[in-house]
């Protein structure tokens, strides 16, 4: 135990295992405040309740080269070409 913390045997497990938020701080670190569950912000730094976007919201859609659709599109696609080339190894 260090002498901030004195010699009481704390139980921090479950807190050290929990997400943390990544926002980065003025001081140039990690906020490190506890990750509001289901997102990777703490409550301050945007993983409130009610904050971001609305789903489907379409604003800042400039080219539709990173939507859902076609990162999976892509996914699969690359999915295919590993499997095809795996099988012309295998008949050669
Ligand atoms: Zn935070």
């Amino acid at each position: 135990m260090t002498e901030k913390t004195g010699t009481h045997q704390r139980n921090t497990r479950a807190m050290r295992q929990s997400p943390r938020c990544g926002a980065k701080t003025r001081e140039g670190g990690k906020c490190q405040a506890p990750a509001v569950s289901g997102k990777t912000r703490c409550r301050m730094h945007g993983g409130a309740k009610g904050s971001g976007a609305p789903k489907g919201n379409r604003n800042a859609l400039k080219h539709g080269l990173y939507t859902r659709e076609a990162l999976e599109d892509r996914r699969i696609l690359g999915e295919l070409v590993r499997a095809s080339r795996k099988t012309l190894r295998e008949i050669e």
